[in-house]
Order: C-alpha cells, then structure tokens, then sequence
C-alpha cells in the first residue's frame, strides 16, 4: 500500500509517501516566525500549519513522483501535542480521506518517533528498549510489538530536550537550542565545569534541578565577569551536553541490565545530539548491545516516522473514522 503521512503536532508541519519499504518522500517545513518569541508560540503554530499544509503535501507527493489516486491511506498523528497545531493536521487528513473515499489511520506521535526505526535498515528486533528523548518528552519504552510499548521511566518534570533549549535560552542563544549547543559542545571541555546528577529513583528521570543549577552557575559567573558566556560558552555547552548525556545513558543501561535487553535504541528529537549517539555506540560496544540510531531526518519530527506507522496499522487493519478528533496528551 501506499501512505500519506501527516504530522503537525508542534512547529514542523511534515508530509511524506511512504511505499512497502520505500520513504518516497519526507516533506518537512520548519516555522522560523517561532525564533523571536524563545520558543514555540501555539496560536502562531496553528496559523503557519494552515499555511503550510496544502504546499507540503503537494511537495511531498511530487517527490514521491505518485498522483493522489494512488495513495491507499491517510495516517495522521491524532497527538500528543499543541491542540491548535493538531488539528490542522487531523482536520487536513479527515477531508483528504472524504474526498478520496480512503481509510483513515491516526498514530500516537510518540510511537512514531520509535517505529521510526523501521525506516532503514538494520532494524531493531522486539523486544527493544528505546530511550526517547524529544522537547516535550523523556522516555525509556520497552517495545514488545509495533504497538504493544511500555514505559518503563521516564522524567517526572522537563524533558531532555526542554533542559537543552532552556540552557542555550540562559546562554542567549536561539530557538531551538539543542542544535546550538550541540554544535558549541564539539569545540569544548565536557570536563570544564561538573554539573551534579540528579538522584532519582528507578528509570525516572528530573532535570529541573539541573536547569536551575546552570541558571545559577551562570548568574554567579556572569556578575563576577560580564563576558563569562562569551569567553567559555564552547565550555559550557560542552559541559552541559555531556551531564544530560550522562543522566540518561546512566539510566538506560540500568534498565537494559534490569530487563536482560541487548538491542537498545534512540528516538526523538534529542537523539540528533552528537554526544549522545556516539555515547550509545560506545555503550553497545561496551556491553555487546546492538545498538539502533535513525537517519538525523527521523529524530526531530517529521511525516516519514507517522507514514510508516501508519503502514503498520494498515497491515493490522486497524483504521479510524471520520468522528476523531486531536488529542493534547494521549497514552500508548
Ligand atoms: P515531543 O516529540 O515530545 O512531542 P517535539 O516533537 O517538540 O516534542 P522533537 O521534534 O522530537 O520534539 O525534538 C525537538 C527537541 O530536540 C528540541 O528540544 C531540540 O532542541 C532537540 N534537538 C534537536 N536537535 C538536537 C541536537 N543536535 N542536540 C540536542 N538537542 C537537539
Ligand atoms: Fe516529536
């Protein structure tokens, strides 16, 4: 079968044709409008999804070199997500599939982030245990099946990628911050300056404590030198970067000795990060894992992760009808 894919469940608004084991196409339009505000504005979001959604699928369908009768079912990220932003995408996805009398299928956005791993190859065997780190999101997930995932940790305040754009915001840097500081780390001593590990419990994890000891790491820093960031920011990222690498590669090897796993993948936004996937390599080679990293393209969010889940659930089946609608938090 061939799937349309769409994904709007934040800023990116992404559409993309996937075909039995082919990505055709992965149309993803970023929103700069949210740079200036710090961070991602939901009644702006929602405004540029409108905007973006009709050319992205064009694109995406021409890419993909296929016609509109072609395509066999629409798959669409029903949520988690801003609710402005998702139903953009949803309502999108209802009115193609009327128009084309095509099923439905809706995706758990967070799942798609792991069946990402399905795109390429070498692809994990079940069952797996993925570290998804994203913006909103901090998860170790045992996959049993494609839609059979438990959580077994996961942050009990920020995100991974929360703490990594609300440092380079301390820092003055852009949004989003996480490429920033991984780009800055590679230039810098991860050693310069030892943030503290949160203690916390079983698979969970917090990194509110973190971010507020680097709010006042640099607060102190910066009265007694106003040019503190400027002279050690490759430091700082560097430092920084390796602490959040530290917390959550630490907890997934206690999990994957706990649960006897030894295929171990990352998922999300956060596992574009430099550090963290050379970390993963070196932890596999270390205790013999196979170890599952996509394509940069499939980390942060895009359409190509909700086709292809989408094409699974084809398989099953298991369709949705035209009554769905969005869903701000929604559990596997
Ligand atoms: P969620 O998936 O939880 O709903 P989201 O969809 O907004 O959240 P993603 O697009 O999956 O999140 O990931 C975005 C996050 O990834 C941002 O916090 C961003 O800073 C971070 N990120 C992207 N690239 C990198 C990188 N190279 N290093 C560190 N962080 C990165
Ligand atoms: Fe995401």
């Amino acid at each position: 079968p061939v799937i349309l894919g769409i994904e709007s469940s934040c800023d990116d608004t992404s559409a993309a044709v996937y075909s039995d084991g082919v990505m055709l196409s992965n149309i993803i339009a970023n929103q700069a409008i949210h740079e200036a505000y710090g961070g991602v504005v939901p009644e702006l979001a929602s405004r540029v999804h409108q905007q973006n959604i009709v050319p992205a699928v064009q694109q995406a369908l021409i890419n993909a070199k296929i016609r509109k009768n072609d395509i066999d079912a629409v798959a669409f990220t029903r949520g988690p997500g801003l609710l402005g932003s998702l139903l953009v995408g949803v309502s999108f996805a209802k009115a193609f599939a009327l128009a084309k009398n095509l099923p439905l299928i809706e995706v758990n956005h967070m799942q798609a982030h792991i069946l990402a791993h399905f795109i390429d190859e070498p692809k994990p065997t079940f069952p797996f245990l993925c570290l998804t780190v994203s913006g909103g999101h901090t998860q170790i997930v045992l996959v049993k099946d494609y839609f059979d995932m438990e959580i077994v940790g996961q942050t009990q305040d920020d995100a991974a990628g929360e703490a990594m754009d609300k440092t380079s915001k301390i820092l003055g840097l852009p949004y989003p911050g996480g490429p920033l500081i991984d780009k800055h780390a590679r230039l810098g001593n991860p050693d310069a300056y030892p943030f503290p590990e949160p203690q916390i419990p079983g698979y969970n994890f917090s990194f509110s404590g973190l971010k507020t000891s680097i709010l006042y790491f640099i607060q102190n820093n910066v009265a007694k030198n106003p040019n503190f960031i400027a002279e050690n920011l490759n430091d700082i990222c560097a430092s920084v970067e390796k602490r959040i690498v530290t917390i959550l590669l630490n907890k997934l090897t206690k999990a994957a000795h706990a649960y006897g796993i030894k295929d171990v993948a990352l998922a999300g936004g956060v596992s574009a990060n430099t550090g963290l996937r050379l970390g993963l390599q070196q932890l596999g080679a270390k205790h013999g894992w196979n170890t599952f990293i996509p394509a940069i393209q499939y980390c942060t969010d895009n359409a190509g992760m909700i086709a292809v889940a989408g094409y699974y659930k084809y398989l099953q089946g298991d369709f949705t009808d035209q009554h769905v609608a969005p869903l701000a938090r929604m559990p596997f």
